[in-house]
């Protein structure tokens, strides 16, 4: 069929998706091992106040190095780890590895660490957080929880009480991508985010008039919501201009700083 045959065309483009069982296979037990053998690690990408141009977090951001010192993107092993359930320790690694990065730290006030469908989903996430903090000694409002609307996600009531016990601890909880899923705006309706990063695809297709009324309707959507506004994926001046004439709250993208170190965030102040 036509479908078969497009992704057949897309996976000759692709070398990670060329075979997928074959890599998907490969990762699996590397995935289980990674925390264990260092494979694993977080870089950072600030998060700045269009207003004042201060940096007001950080987004931890994974990455996997294989043995032999290629990598593979998290597009990649995200999907793979949350089908084989090493998702589990390596979002709870990914917490607490941030936790620790920003007590080091005199620039990162506020983390953000994106969480897995599967992991809000597991009985004992919120308390899992909870100990994380308990452990590090850090404050839960200085750490934000990215989650992504999926397609499998449905808003089963323990993902609400999940959502709620990890509110009361401080922790915010940001949707991440919005616009790009099924269920946005089921979950705007359920769920008070205290953030809203709307997907970059909004911000690439605004150079036509079309596109940029598509920006302004997400923007005054989730403004009357009341939810702090933050758009991703800013890559040129004319973009910036373009985010504050729609007074955006925040921005992030390789316009203003890409993912790095901890120490090398430490080394930029
Ligand atoms: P995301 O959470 O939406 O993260 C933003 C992605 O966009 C990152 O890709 C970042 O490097 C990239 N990006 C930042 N600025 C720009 C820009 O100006 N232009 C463009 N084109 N891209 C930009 P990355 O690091 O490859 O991560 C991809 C996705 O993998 C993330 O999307 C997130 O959904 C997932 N991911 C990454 N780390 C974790 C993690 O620790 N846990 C979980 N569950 N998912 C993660
Ligand atoms: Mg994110
Ligand atoms: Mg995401
Ligand atoms: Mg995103």
């Amino acid at each position: 069929s036509a479908k078969a045959s497009g992704r057949n065309c897309v996976r000759t483009f692709d070398p990670m998706l060329r075979r997928p069982n074959e890599d998907a296979g490969k990762l699996v037990p590397l995935l289980a091992a990674a925390i264990d053998r260092r494979l694993v690690s977080l870089v950072y990408q600030p998060i700045f106040d269009l207003r004042d141009g201060q940096m007001k977090a950080v987004e931890a951001l994974m990455r996997l190095r294989m043995p032999d010192g290629t990598s593979v993107p998290p597009s990649v092993f995200i999907p793979i780890a949350e089908r084989s359930g090493s998702i589990i320790e390596l979002g709870r690694w990914a917490i607490k590895t941030a936790c620790q990065d920003i007590l080091a730290s005199d620039r990162m006030t506020t983390v953000s660490v994106n969480v897995s469908p599967v992991q809000l989903r597991t009985p004992g996430f919120a308390a899992s957080v909870a100990a994380i903090l308990e452990e590090t000694g850090v404050s839960g409002s200085r750490l934000a929880l990215e989650v992504t609307e999926g397609l499998d996600m449905e808003m089963q009531p323990e993902v609400l009480r999940c959502v709620a016990d990890l509110q009361a601890l401080g922790v915010e909880i940001w949707l991440d991508d919005f616009g790009s899923g099924y269920a946005g705006l089921s979950w705007l309706r359920a769920i008070e985010f205290n953030t809203v990063k709307v997907d970059r695809t909004f911000l690439h297709d605004c150079s036509d008039e079309r596109g940029l009324t598509m920006l302004q309707d997400m923007v005054a959507l989730i403004r009357n919501r009341g939810n702090t506004i933050l758009v991703e994926g800013v890559e040129t001046e004319a973009q910036m201009s373009v985010l504050q004439n729609l007074s955006i709250d925040r921005v992030q993208g390789f316009h203003l700083g890409r993912p790095v170190t901890a120490d090398l965030l430490e080394a930029s102040a």
